[in-house]
Formats: structure tokens, sequence, C-alpha cells
């Protein structure tokens, strides 16, 4: 869990993290999280702020309206009133959260979509999530599932998704897929150690054929779900965030030109990798609290 005391210009005063912890269960979950909001904000009032507001982001599906964690399966939520209970404990307005749609709220108010205002934020780790940003604000969508970017068919012939379809862009294009690939091409010896994401895109950096055919086949695909997340979202900017986004120039470069050469009417968005790193859904857990706020108390 990132944590953190943040001003309202995004400044981050204080921060900490800690384990989450999900294997003691949901209530053991949710009463850390309890403990270390109560701290945040006793800390802050011993420092001299007054904290306004509270935001918490956590994954899975997520109904900001009600402010319930509906499910997770990470974290074994199950339709957990967060919002309530966090009210009840800190008596502070709350605002809860989805950790890739607030993580795309911070880079496109304070990170690499900054001044953009049309963001498609595509964080690609283990799996592959987006957020659609309009004028600082994410679409969460009628049942709090919208930008699952990851299940858009690419390849209906493909690898089987976690989701249980064949094809989607998450199944051949994430960290985990690409690893999974390239150990299918390259029958490792039992007991080597696994090559992960980062190893087959320096290992095609230096030639290694197969790794170089498994990051193509994972930047065209890559390609394709962007080409359409561009034609339905017509934004100005992606940002690239997630483990993945760390190889830089190597997944930037030709993935630019693959997208490039998809476009046809569509105007080119600009590409760019994400700028803050781990710490965007703490901060845009941050800002969507913030956004619970009148004008002329949120300055405090
Ligand atoms: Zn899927």
């Amino acid at each position: 869990m990132k944590c953190a005391l943040v001003r309202p210009d995004g400044t981050v005063v204080h921060a900490q993290r800690h384990p989450t912890g999900a294997e003691r269960g949901s209530e053991a979950v949710v009463a850390t999280i309890l403990d270390v909001a109560e701290g945040l904000a006793d800390r802050a009032r011993a420092t001299g702020y007054s904290p306004v507001a509270v935001g918490i982001a956590v994954p899975g599906v997520v109904d900001t309206a009600r402010g319930v964690a509906v499910w997770s399966a990470n974290v074994g939520f199950r339709d957990v009133p967060l919002r309530e209970l966090a009210v009840a404990r800190l008596g502070l307005p709350t605002a809860l959260g989805h950790d890739v749609r607030v993580g795309g709220l911070a880079e496109a108010r304070l990170g690499a979509g900054r001044d953009a205002g049309h963001v498609l934020f595509v964080a690609i780790g283990t799996g592959i999530a987006g957020a659609h940003v309009t004028d600082g604000s994410a679409a969460a969508g009628a049942h709090g599932a919208a930008g699952e970017i990851g299940h858009i068919l690419v390849r209906p012939d493909g690898p089987t998704c976690g989701c249980g379809r064949r094809g989607c862009l998450e199944a051949v294009a994430s960290a985990a897929s690409i690893a999974r690939r390239y150990a299918e091409l390259t029958a490792p010896a039992d007991g080597a150690d696994p090559v992960d994401a980062a190893a087959v895109a320096a290992r095609a950096a230096t030639g290694d054929a197969v790794a170089e055919r498994v990051w193509r086949e994972a930047v065209e695909a890559l390609a394709d779900g962007l080409a359409t997340g561009q034609a339905l979202y017509d934004v100005r900017t992606i940002v690239l965030g997630g483990g993945l986004a760390r190889a830089g120039d190597q997944l930037i470069g030709p993935l630019r030109a693959a997208l490039r050469e998809r476009l046809t009417f569509h105007r080119e968005p600009l590409l760019v990798p994400a700028a803050l790193g781990d710490e965007a859904g703490c901060l845009g857990a941050a800002l969507l609290a913030l956004d619970t706020v009148p004008e002329d108390k949120g300055h405090g």
C-alpha cells in the first residue's frame, strides 16, 4: 500500500508504504487501511496541517458512486463499503476509486499527460489495464469496469486470457505473457531461472532472435489495441505505465511506428512513458479526495 499526505497542489508532504498482507484476508486488509489512514490524519494534525478528505484506491471492480469495493481477485474484497467505513472512522469526506483509473487521473493532471485534456493511460504489467481521462476525470463506466483495454480482442486464435477468452491483448502483450511466450519458444531446462519481460527486452536488444520475435509480436498486439483505443477515444496523449513501460525507447519507439501504420484518418496521439512511477495511484486517490472538497476548503 502506497500512502501519503498530499497538499491540494499535488505536493507530497509525507509518504509511507505498508505491506498489503492480502493473505490475512479482506477484513484484516480493511483494518490496516483504516489504521493507516487514521495515523496519517493524526500525523497531519501534529505537523500543523488540517486534513480535509480521504482518498482510497483499490483494484478490481469498484463502485465509486456508492463507495463500495465490489470485487477483487487479489485482495478478496466482496462488497466492502470502504467509504462508509472510512467516514465512520475518520469523520472526513472520503472518496473511493479504482487503482488504475486514479493512476490515469494523476498522470493526466500532474504527470506525463499534463495539459493534454484527453488522455488514455495504459498500465502494462502482470495484466493490462487502462483509463480514459477527459478534462481531469476518468470515466468509470456503467458498471465500474470501463477502460479494460487489456481485454480488447487482438488475436482471435491467440493464447487464452485470464478472463477465459482467447486472444485478448493482455494474453499476448502483458509482461507476464511476454515471459510465458519466451519460455514456450525456448523450452528452458527444468529448474532454470524464468526469464521475465525485462530480460526478454534486454535479450532482444542484443540480437537474441527468439526474444526479438516475442518482443515484436507484443509490440504489434499493443499497436492493434492502442489503435482501437484511439479510434474510440481520440486522445491527444497516450501515457504508458506499469513495469513494461520501463523498457523506455525499446518499447515506445517501435510501438509508435506500429501505431502510426495502423491509423488512417485518426490523428496520431503523442505516445509517452508515465512520469509518476508507482506513486500515480496514491496521488490519484488524493486528487479524487480533493475533488469531494469545496474549492474554498480545499486549500489548507
Ligand atoms: Zn481477457
